[in-house]
């Protein structure tokens, strides 16, 4: 909990961002604090050393940070899921709609994880829960399976990880924001 605390406290809200109405979580303060830094990776390398977990997925931009790091702690490879138009090779792409309405897309290698991967995903936060649901649809199209999705925030007032775990989906958050 003091823990917990600590990490909460390095994260900064910054209202009225991107829009008027939205508190952002800017995670930029936490990554600059060594010492939270750490104890959010830490707890997610805990939670998924040692159990057979293949691959780990990050969300473009802010699951990059966090992601490769996981990845190379538990000694197992690091996909990218990303805006759509930024991967070389053939992808597999999913949209979906945003809080305004807009529609964006994610997309992945189709061999960038292999039939019965087990697959964390990661990205900084759960919102609506629209790209996270959208990057677990495309791990499962390609035939693995989404151990967890694992952020470090979870707006649950935006009931996004309500959205996620009704599509059978287990979600993991650090900080719960009410
Ligand atoms: P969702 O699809 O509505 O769940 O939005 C989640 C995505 O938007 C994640 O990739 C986040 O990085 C980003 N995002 C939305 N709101 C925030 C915020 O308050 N702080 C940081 N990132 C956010």
């Amino acid at each position: 909990p003091q823990t917990l605390d600590f990490i909460r406290n390095s994260i900064r809200d910054i209202p009225n961002w991107p829009e008027p109405g939205v508190m952002f979580r800017d995670i930029s303060t936490m990554l600059q604090n060594p010492q939270a830094f750490r104890a959010v990776v830490d707890i997610f390398v805990d939670r998924y050393k040692g159990i057979g977990i293949d691959v780990v997925a990050g969300l473009d931009a802010r699951g990059f940070i966090f992601g490769p790091i996981v990845a190379y702690e538990l000694g197992i490879g690091f996909v990218p899921i990303r805006k759509k138009g930024k991967l070389p090779y053939t992808t597999v792409s999913k949209s979906y709609t945003l809080e305004y309405g807009d529609v964006s897309t994610v997309e992945m290698h189709i061999d960038a994880v292999k039939k019965s991967d087990k697959v964390v995903v990661i990205d900084d936060l759960i919102a609506t829960g629209g790209t996270m649901l959208a990057a677990c649809s495309l791990i499962t199209d390609l035939g693995a399976k989404v151990h967890e999705c694992a952020v470090v925030s979870d707006l649950l007032y935006l009931k996004g990880s309500d959205l996620i775990k009704e599509r059978g989906f287990e979600v993991f958050s650090i900080l719960e924001y009410k």
